[in-house]
């Protein structure tokens, strides 16, 4: 593996699959090392870079789950209704280590200390309370309405492991144990580049010939979405093979993963294959049975992670979400794949030629009786379209031996997120 000339890279006609393709981007690429300390209101969406283990147990102390009333299981001998004085009132905060005096009941409220010799909290709907004293009809359970020191998480338990990105509820559960500081992995330097001299940014005028850059965009929102990227955005490169050539060079060695779109076909005006073969780069990846997005190029560029993505919008977001983004999670840290596909079921008919797994966007409005989306197909999902991808819903993908889709027919759908 990692050699421009080998077939086994996706040359000569012989496309890689997607999966293969996938399994060989995440293969290449090495998470970055070390570590840097972090509070957690810095830590959001970081990649922890060590297990995290509780500092507290959680709850801290047996603690009261309802408003109403501690008491003893065993003072309640016969058949009730039984009637007990309140001997304490005990409020969430109460710091005192109460004992519950025999043959009474404590006032109690939620997040308050249990105190000592309690067994059970009966809920204040289901005593009457006359006075001092209250009186009891049901007989509780043992442990009822009682969180127990410990139950969520225990002292020094390991609350959440390595390679794991910092989620609001994750965080929330590290809080929650008394922890206030983790170790991340650094963030991972991403360089992203577009190539073409028909690329003009929105803002300006379009000369003749001219198109305006929609992938910079897109792939600077995508990064801006993950809390542990440093993007550098290194703006449009004119296709000029030495101009491309020396700006590769430059972004590989300040970055852990450069990604450029365009320029990675066979014409003539392409030309970030030949700049990376020059540059000593080794190619894992040269061409994968998708569709949209046939040319792709992944491999390594001194130290970092090179990824080429088609200049076709539609083609550029399907590779970056199915093969570059495993591959920059792998380089992150994360050990965790995230799952947004689901089963869903045709609506439409559509006949095409075999050979690539096809992702094309859909909407729905129905499901089926088992809950499946019924999937309408936008537009052909054409490479260089972007208003299909801009309304779907999700992208549905085809296998790559199906040469004819049927209302009815199994689809997965894969979720996008507005
Ligand atoms: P290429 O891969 O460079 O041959 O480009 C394929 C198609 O995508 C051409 O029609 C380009 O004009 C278009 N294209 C390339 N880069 C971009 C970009 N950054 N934004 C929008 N379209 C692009
Ligand atoms: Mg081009």
């Amino acid at each position: 593996m990692g050699t421009a000339a080998s077939c086994s890279a996706g040359r000569a006609g012989s496309a890689l699959s997607v999966d293969a393709a996938r399994l060989r981007a995440v293969a290449v690429a090495t998470p970055v090392a070390g570590a840097e300390t972090l509070h957690l209101d810095e830590a959001a969406g970081r990649v922890l870079a060590a297990p995290v283990l509780a500092v507290s147990a959680l709850p801290p102390f047996d603690n009261s789950a309802m408003d109403g009333y501690a008491i003893r299981l065993s003072d309640l001998t016969g058949d009730g209704p039984w009637h007990l004085p309140v001997s304490a009132r005990i409020a969430a905060g109460d710091g005192r280590r109460l004992i519950l005096p025999q043959g009474s009941a404590a006032r109690i409220f939620t997040g308050a200390p249990i105190p000592l010799e309690a067994d059970a909290v009966v809920i204040q709907e289901q005593v009457s309370r006359v006075g001092d004293s209250v009186t009891l009809t049901q007989r509780p359970r043992a442990g009822q309405n009682i969180r127990r020191q410990g139950e969520d998480m225990a002292h020094g338990a390991p609350a959440l492991d390595a390679g794991v990105a910092l989620s609001p509820p994750r965080l929330a559960l590290l809080a929650g144990c008394g922890v206030a500081e983790v170790a991340v992995r650094p963030k991972v330097r991403v360089a992203i580049l577009s190539t073409g001299n028909e690329l003009a940014e929105p803002g300006r005028a379009l000369g003749p010939g001219q198109i305006y850059n929609s992938n910079r965009v897109l792939l600077r929102a995508t990064l801006a979405g993950l809390s542990w990227v440093a993007l550098s955005d290194l703006g449009i490169l004119p296709d000029d093979p030495a101009c491309i050539r020396a700006a590769i060079r430059d972004a590989a060695r300040g970055h852990d993963v450069v990604i450029s779109s365009g320029g990675v076909s066979a014409g003539e005006e392409d030309h970030i294959l030949d700049a990376l073969r020059a540059e000593a780069a080794e190619l894992d990846v040269l061409k994968v049975a998708i569709r949209p997005g046939k040319p792709l190029t992944v491999g390594r560029l001194g130290a970092a992670l090179y990824v080429g993505l088609p200049g076709n919008p539609y083609a550029a977001a399907i590779t970056f979400s199915q093969i570059a983004q495993p591959a920059l999670r792998r380089v992150a840290g994360l050990l965790e794949e995230p799952d947004n596909w689901l089963p869903a079921i045709a609506g439409f008919r559509y006949r095409r030629s075999t050979g690539r797994r096809e992702y094309v966007p859909v909407v729905w409005t129905e499901r089926d009786p088992m809950g499946r989306p019924i999937l309408d197909r936008l537009g052909p999902g054409a490479s260089a379209a972007l208003s299909p991808m801009a309304r779907a819903m999700g992208i549905a993908v085809i296998p790559p031996d199906v040469d004819a889709v049927h209302p009815g027919m199994p689809l997965p759908v894969m979720l996008l997120c507005p």
